[in-house]
Formats: structure tokens, sequence, C-alpha cells
């Protein structure tokens, strides 16, 4: 197991968004929950609603800490010159230029905390300062499981540290705990988050519905997770709304030696669900069995 030995990792990743993750990630929670010790994990920090899926909202939360993943650049002004080569460095257009106190004007909002205008700076008038820029909600789900949820703040950056952080976290507190899976919902695409969400991951369960782009999308984070050697199954999402598609993916899957570990039809009921921020197999127990079947092909792919 990637953490310690103690808990199983497991990451629902998509290529696209709303195809139905956190949906997934939900139901799996309550059906592995019921012989296994979970702790569940949101690190679509983003677009942060795995809680919601479980009937959290932010005041539900336990407690919430702010954290700091990145960095803002700010202006010492007393001792700026006016030479302007902190402009023509920042390659983020973080900096722009005020003609008439004849200094530079740095934007929060774009500056990535890199550095460089630091650097260049002949007279030590640039200063980086930590951000708050991101939050940790750590609490109990009303199905006796616990949740850790990072967010990152509007218009602030940094999303892959802050999911670190967010793993540590759920980690610590699953260590404390005696968590037998930690589940990751991670976020959508394949760039920094994604990357630091499955890294260290014992399975991967891959989402995607049958339309071009969510199948286009998930070629895409399918070559991340086998970059990382993590073995990894699929999930098909409302299989019956296009199934010339579905048999396209099927073949692509064969093809490829990719398990399908499940086909989940669309139903009105998930929209149901979702606006009563109940996961699906709570909602309409009928669904439990398909749930059921999709967590133990995961937990025989990853022991
Ligand atoms: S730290 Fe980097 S991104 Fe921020 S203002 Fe300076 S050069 Fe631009
Ligand atoms: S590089 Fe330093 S001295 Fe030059 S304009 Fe920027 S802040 Fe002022």
């Amino acid at each position: 197991m990637a953490t310690g030995d103690f808990m199983k990792i497991i990451t629902i990743a998509s290529g696209k968004g709303g195809v139905g993750k956190s949906m997934l990630a939900s139901s799996l929670a309550m059906v592995l929950a019921e012989s296994r010790k979970v702790i569940t994990v949101d690190c679509d920090v983003d677009a942060p609603n795995l809680g919601l899926s479980l009937g959290l909202k932010d005041s539900d939360y336990d407690t919430w800490k702010e954290i700091t993943t990145n960095e803002k650049a700010e202006l010492i002004e007393s001792r700026c010159n006016g030479c302007k080569k902190c402009v023509d460095v920042c390659n983020f257009n973080a900096i722009e230029w005020d003609d008439e106190r004849d200094m530079p004007v740095f934007d929060r909002m774009f500056c990535e905390g890199c550095g460089a205008c630091e650097l260049v700076c002949p007279r030590d008038a640039i200063v980086l300062k930590k951000a708050m820029n991101a939050k940790i909600g750590t609490g109990k789900t009303r199905y006796g499981f616990g949740i850790v949820s990072g967010q990152l703040k509007m218009g602030e950056s940094g999303s892959g540290k802050i999911v670190f952080v967010t793993k540590k976290t759920a980690e610590d507190i699953g260590r404390k705990e005696g968590a037998e899976i930690m589940l990751i919902d991670a976020a959508a695409g394949i760039g920094c988050p994604v990357i630091a969400s499955i890294t260290g991951s014992d399975y991967v369960v891959a989402v995607t519905e049958p339309t071009p782009s969510a199948f286009s999308d998930l070629e895409r984070v399918l070559r991340v997770v086998e970059h990382f050697g993590i073995p990894y199954g699929l999930v098909i999402n409302k299989h019956d709304i296009n199934n010339a598609f579905t048999k396209r993916v099927e073949h692509f899957a064969k093809g490829a030696g990719i398990p399908i570990i499940g086909k989940i039809p669309y139903d009105k009921e998930f929209v149901k669900a979702n606006v009563g921020m109940k996961p699906i197999v709570s909602y309409d127990r009928g669904k439990k069995k398909m749930f059921q079947k999709i967590a133990s092909e995961v937990l025989a792919h990853s022991d």
C-alpha cells in the first residue's frame, strides 16, 4: 500500500468534469464503509462537491483551517526607483505600470508567486509574502465515516500543493482513526491537482460517459495514470444514453486490456439524489447492489 501499510488509497478520477465522479465516490464510500473503516477526501479543490454529495454544507464540518501553499509579490514603495525590470520579467501579466506614480502595481489575482520580479529588482523593493490561498475542512458524514475537504479560495492558485496538504491531513486523521481505505475524489482533467491526487494511489477508478468529449478526456487522464504505473479500472456512467459510443469505449478498453468494473445506467433518480444531497445508494436502495459490485471489483483489483 502506498501510505505506510495501514491504508489503501483509492482515487476516483475523470478526464472531464461532470461525468459522475462525486456521485460514484459518495456511493462507493457508503458501500465500502459497510465492511471497512473509510475516510473520504475531496481533492477537487477548484470545485469541491463530495461533501455536498454526502449531505454536508460548509457549516456542517467540525473544523476549517486556513492554509497557505503560495506566495504573492508585494512592493515596498519607498525603495522603488522605477526601473520597470519587474514588469518586463513577469510572465503572468501580474504587474502593471502606474504612469502617474511611476511605479509598478501588483495584481494579486494574477501573481503566481514565481519570484522572478524579486530576483531582478535591483533595489530589493519586492518581497514575496505568504498568501492564505485555501482552507481545509474536516468533519464526519451522517453515514459514520470522516471527510476531509480541500478548497481553493476564489482567484487563488496553487491547487496541486493544496491537494498535497489535503491528502496529508486525511492521512494523519486516517492513521489516528485506523482507517483501512482512503477514498479520494480527484479533480477533473490532467493538471497539477489531478497528478497530486493520483500520486501514491493504490488503485484508480476512471469514470467516463459515452460521449466524444468525455472519451477524449478519458484517454488523456488514463495516460497520466499509466505514467505512474497505478492499476486502474473503468466505470461507464449513463452507458445507455449512447449505446453505440459505449460499444466504442468498450472496444477501446478491451484492446487496451482495461477492466470495465462497472456500467451505470441513466436514471432521473440520480438527479433527485443530487438535489437532495444524498448518495444514490442512500436515496434509492435498489441501486445498492450495482455499487457493491463496483466496490468488490475495486477491492479485488487493488488487494
Ligand atoms: S512573483 Fe512572479 S508572477 Fe508574481 S508578480 Fe512577480 S514575476 Fe509576476
Ligand atoms: S524592479 Fe524594483 S525598482 Fe525596478 S520598478 Fe520594479 S520594484 Fe521598482
